[in-house]
């Protein structure tokens, strides 16, 4: 499907890099591990880290005259992703044989999807740094996991192999895009968007240590203006967003030297290899008939009706994307602000409660983004285990909004309260922080201020007004942080400008 917003002419690299005569034409396909509890044909668990060959039956181990029975869950979480996409549901999708030999696959054959899979189309918004783009999807199909073989860790690893079935027949979708992308950053920003995508609506835990999203891309370079797609190398073993841009960057490279030196792109699969950074060859690449595909006879056509595809609709949370746009629109948060906060569910919800116990989202942004973020880091905690509850952090907010407490003294509750997690209204009035906006309090604290600094008046009325601040700064000290800066800059210029 020809994609109107991939076409845009993407940069050609600083001058001399090979770039500017070589366009990168990428697309990348995704295996997602569905968050079933058991298994795509049959009840076994799905639990990651189970000691090897203990989760399995003769379904999942392919055992002659067995029969698989579809998971109900799994196809609502591939349609859930689907939608998620702006796929075009299949009413009628067909599970097919692709029959090809692996020890870790013992009946010879992975149930797929081929002709027929159950969503085509669709599309993902990305933005690699040069403004919003959309990725087409050519087709999202599922499909059962194989085994996993084991070639490290046991005493007799250098001459042999061991397999583990655990993850025979976990239940994944093949999230297919278009050629659309155009340079490493665009594959990494798509990668990292689907993640984003997929795990905010609850369909995969998105775990890449763990196999949950595994990437591969397909990589080619055409001359810059051509409109003929050059010869496609797939690139295995892309399973990390770093990965992704760095085994990508050296496909490239690696093709524009055989191009520039006169030789031809051969059609191969290529295994990138982080140890060494650079990719290898695997295999020759096979074609669609090499696998001599034929519909699955123990399975009938996957029938998913109109009705279940919009109750499963109806089931989806607001997406990453629409949240962002409501941010930026009805709450008036800054585009990248916004981009951050959505770039995880967690965060984007922690951001809300924020907003709505503080009525300032635009308050509530500012301190996520800074004073939230920073202390996350500082104890190496995602957002689910900030241990200051976020209505509390709405309450504190609420105080500086309303003039009760000035910046300054909710910046010191906030250290405080981030562990112990208390009442900052609680705190303001058994200490009496709460911030003196009465003028007569704060006229005599400004007299004083600018009795003791007759230096510094001076050169504001000789017209340095950027004095002014540290004269502010004055008063604030002398009042313990309580007055209302507001009143002391006014008071302070109407004394100095007299
Ligand atoms: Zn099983």
């Amino acid at each position: 499907m020809s994609n109107p917003h991939a076409n845009k002419e993407s940069p050609g690299g600083p001058p001399g890099s090979p770039l500017e005569r070589w366009e990168p034409v990428i697309g990348l396909e995704v295996h997602c591990q569905l968050l079933t509890d058991s298994k795509i044909f049959c009840g076994c668990p799905t639990k990651f880290g189970a000691p090897p060959n203990t989760q399995v039956c003769p379904v999942c181990l392919g055992m002659p005259g067995v029969l698989p029975v579809l998971n109900r869950k799994s196809v609502e979480y591939a349609v859930r992703a689907g939608l998620a996409l702006h796929c075009d549901i299949q009413t009628n999708s067909i599970f097919a044989r692709k029959n090809y030999f692996y020890p870790d696959l013992p009946k010879g054959y992975q149930i797929s999807m081929y002709d027929r899979p159950l969503m085509t189309g669709g599309w993902l918004e990305i933005d690699a740094g040069a403004g919003l783009k959309r990725v087409g999807l050519t087709r999202i199909h599922m499909e059962e996991d194989a085994g996993k073989l084991l070639h490290e860790g046991f005493h007799d690893s250098a001459t042999k192999s061991y397999v583990d079935f655990n993850r025979s027949g976990m239940p994944l979708i093949e999230i297919v895009s278009e050629p659309d992308m155009r340079s490493p950053q665009e594959a990494h920003a798509y990668f990292s968007a689907l993640r984003n995508a997929l795990v905010w609506i609850g369909v995969t835990d998105g775990n890449m240590e763990e196999g949950s999203l595994r990437c591969d891309a397909n990589v080619s370079l055409r001359p810059r203006g051509a409109t003929k797609f050059g010869t496609k190398v797939e690139l295995k073993n892309l399973n990390s967003f770093k990965f992704v841009q760095f085994g990508i960057e050296h496909e490239i490279a690696r093709q524009a030297a055989v191009l520039d030196g006169g030789g031809t792109i051969a059609q191969e699969t290529r295994l990138y290899d982080p140890k060494e950074d650079r990719t290898h060859s695997m295999r020759s690449k096979e074609e669609a008939h090499d696998y001599r595909y034929f519909p699955e006879p123990d399975l009938p056509p996957l029938v998913v009706t109109k009705e279940w595809v919009e109750e499963i609709r109806k089931g989806l949370p607001e997406l990453p994307w629409d949240r962002r746009a409501r941010y930026v629109g009805p709450l008036g948060i800054k585009d990248q602000d916004a981009r951050v906060l959505t770039s995880d569910r967690s965060l984007g919800d922690y951001f809300e409660a924020v907003s709505k116990a503080s009525g300032a989202p635009k308050a509530a942004a500012s301190w996520v983004l800074t004073e939230v973020l920073r202390k996350l880091k500082e104890g190496e905690a995602g957002i689910a285990s900030a241990p200051l509850p976020p209505e509390r952090l709405g309450a504190l907010l609420k105080l500086v909004e309303s003039g009760a407490i000035s910046g300054k003294i909710a910046k010191e509750l906030f250290e405080e309260i981030w562990t112990s997690g208390a009442d900052p209204a609680a705190l303001v009035a058994e200490r009496g922080l709460t911030q003196v906006s009465d003028e007569g309090a704060i006229a005599a604290a400004v007299d004083a201020v600018i009795a003791a600094n007759p230096g510094q008046v001076a050169s504001y009325k000789g017209g340095k007004t950027g004095v002014l601040g540290f004269l502010v700064g004055q008063v604030m000290k002398s009042t313990g942080g309580k007055a209302n800066p507001a009143v002391v800059n006014r008071l302070l210029k109407e004394r100095l400008d007299s």
